[in-house]
């Protein structure tokens, strides 16, 4: 029973980081994924379902120090799901709306 939700677990971090893991290495910018905070803590928190609280996640990015490049990754590939950046899907789209308008 715990090895079956040990991998549920493993596999959701795994698939939340992959493509951060693509871009950084197509960047050749490594260097922050390994201070992203969210690696450390619970994914299932980055992604709430329909309704549920994204506070325990934007607690959890307001003291990443990679905040900022993260943001503009997930800006940047159109993020669908989940917290990046301390920002959720629509506060994302928001924020990328005033980014073109300036
Ligand atoms: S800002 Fe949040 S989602 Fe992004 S790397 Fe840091 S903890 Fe993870």
């Amino acid at each position: 029973m715990g090895g079956f939700i040990d991998t549920q677990y493993n596999g959701k971090l795994e698939q939340r980081l992959q493509p951060l893991i693509e871009w950084m290495e197509s960047n050749n910018a490594l260097s922050w994924r390994n201070d992203a905070l969210c690696a450390q803590t619970d994914p299932e928190a980055f992604f709430p379902g329909k309704g549920g609280s994204t506070q325990e996640a934007k607690k959890v990015c307001a003291d990443c120090t990679v905040r900022k490049q993260c943001l503009e990754w997930a800006v940047e590939h159109d993020e669908r799901f989940g917290i990046w950046g301390g920002m959720s899907e629509r506060e994302r789209r928001r924020y990328k709306k005033r980014m073109r308008q300036q």
